[in-house]
């Protein structure tokens, strides 16, 4: 293994565990979200009450934006224990089993990247969800017989940065299906503050807006990047985070303005270079980027519609004004009926 690759091992568990000990506690805690975190606190307050478990959640949005957090929340809100697993993990029947018949009642099951289980396990899934029970072969032949094994009362949480590739079926037997957004950059300047706080570290407005914009509108970003401010500022500046601290900072790391990543210039370069703006078909910008379809709607639109980059028409895809206006594109001579602008 060479240097470079340890060095980032080492990096990653740092994020990982800097990640862990900054996650809100409780719903109230929970920045943004707001519609969200309003129809998660109505059926926590009423399972309580009830005494029952709460109806599974199923919460989809790109990565970072706070899923597994939200499970620890709904988690200590109903004041029951968590146990976290997901999709690969649960290889066979048996691993599920084995995990599904030692959970205790009311607690939660939190099964991250819902959509990478294999189908039979999946499959298995289904009546644990809908009557708290599992069913499995024993025997084989013609002498083979199903053996139900009762559960207790449980809520599933499952997690998907790809609701498309979920099963009709799986969808469906989960009472609450919730969207996460990307966050407005008042909400990630929320979060930076608050994870400033917990650091120890000195930041002022100016400062952490300007994280918060390049945090591309995603909450686990936010919280790296001032990660690496911090000890920007610690070793050349007085420890202090303002704007031009930060700004000289995220330069430096090669940190876009927006935030934006590789794949994200990649898609917004395609529709406005190659293709002067659009309208262009999901599967042509697929095939020109290398992504699929799914990540491309999913993990990657999201954003660049947040910030007035991109807009979807029953044409395609179309870049906006804003768009090449910042990526110092021309706009095309004659600009076709459809641009939206
Ligand atoms: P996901 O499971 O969606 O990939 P996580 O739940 O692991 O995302 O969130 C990543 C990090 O971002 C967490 O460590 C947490 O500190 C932070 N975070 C996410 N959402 C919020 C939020 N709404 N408020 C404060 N911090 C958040």
């Amino acid at each position: 293994m060479s240097e470079t690759r340890i060095v980032s091992g080492t990096a990653e568990e740092e994020d990982r565990q800097f990640d862990l000990s900054l996650r809100p506690q409780g719903l109230a805690e929970f920045v943004g979200q707001p519609k969200l975190k309003e129809v998660l606190g109505i059926a926590i307050e009423a399972a309580k009450a009830r005494g029952e478990a709460m109806d599974h959640v199923l919460l989809y949005g790109p990565p970072g934006l706070g899923k597994t957090t939200l499970a620890g929340i709904i988690a200590n809100e109903l004041d029951v224990k968590i146990d976290l697993t997901s999709g690969p993990v649960l290889q066979r029947k048996l691993d599920l089993t084995g995990a599904l018949t030692s959970l205790e009642t009311r607690q939660v099951f939190f099964i991250d990247e819902v959509h990478r289980l294999f189908a039979d396990v999946e499959e298995m899934l289904y009546s644990a969800l809908e009557d708290y029970r599992v069913d499995l072969m024993v025997g084989a032949g013609p002498g083979a017989r199903t053996h139900s094994i009762p559960l207790v009362p449980f809520t599933a949480i499952g997690a998907t940065t790809r609701a498309g590739l979920i099963s009709g079926p799986l969808r469906g037997r989960f009472g609450l299906t919730l969207r996460l957004n990307p966050y407005e950059a008042v909400e990630l300047k929320d979060i930076v503050d608050r994870s400033a706080r917990l650091l120890g570290v000195d930041i002022d407005d100016g400062g952490a807006e300007e994280i918060a914009k390049r945090s591309r509108g995603t909450p686990r970003v936010a919280n790296r990047l001032l990660r690496r401010v911090r000890d920007y500022s610690q070793v050349r500046a007085d420890g202090v985070v303002c704007r031009e601290i930060a700004q000289t900072a995220l330069d430096l790391l090669e940190v876009d303005n927006y935030g934006l990543d590789e794949v994200d210039q990649k898609l917004m370069r395609t529709i406005l270079g190659k293709y002067g703006g659009g309208p262009v078909g999901l599967n042509t910008i697929s095939a020109s980027i290398g992504e699929d379809t799914t990540t491309i709607e999913e993990v990657y639109e999201p954003y660049l519609m947040q910030l007035g980059f991109l807009d979807r028409t029953p044409r395609g895809r179309v870049g906006t004004k804003a768009a090449f206006e910042y990526f110092g594109i021309e706009l095309p001579k004659r600009p076709q009926q459809n641009l939206g602008f």
